[in-house]
């Protein structure tokens, strides 16, 4: 059986997935931190872009994300970089009739942002699973880096 909660690279993060609502500043303050920390082995001049992927089950807001990223690069050489989000979306593998796909969702049809996955098969019930939509990482980092 394989984790699927395990990191796939060097800037993976466990996004502790719980209820508080400074969540996302929570996480976006350990990948600023790491990703300091890994731009500290460069001369770095710029920093562009840092792309996070982000699964859907770590139910992180996108809006949130950015608004804690850009309060968190102040002064650093972060500042005035983009944060770009990819989403990955989830997919359920079931161990009584092989389905593989996406998760049966629980729509609210109010205005929340997110609706609840079902982490059940949506054929036929059974335990399943999670192949995706759990992850929380750095994905790549567009940075300018010069001699002067
Ligand atoms: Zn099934």
């Amino acid at each position: 059986m394989t984790d699927p909660a395990l990191p796939r690279d060097e800037y993976a993060f466990n996004p502790h997935a719980d209820t508080c609502p400074m969540h996302e500043a929570t996480v976006i303050a350990s990948v600023v931190d790491a990703v300091l920390t890994e731009l500290k082995k460069y001369n770095v001049k710029k920093v562009h872009t840092v792309t996070l992927t982000i699964g859907d089950l770590t139910q992180l807001g996108t809006e949130q994300m950015e608004f804690a990223y850009e309060v968190l690069t102040k002064d650093t050489v972060l500042e005035g970089s983009k944060l770009a989000v990819e989403p990955e979306h989830i997919v359920l593998s079931c161990k009584r009739c092989g389905y593989k796909g996406p998760a049966r969702t629980i729509d609210f049809g109010d205005s929340t942002e997110h609706n609840i996955p079902v982490l059940s098969c949506p054929q036929c019930g059974g335990e399943v699973e999670v192949v995706a939509g759990q992850a929380c990482c750095v994905k790549n980092m567009d940075i300018e880096t010069g001699d002067d």
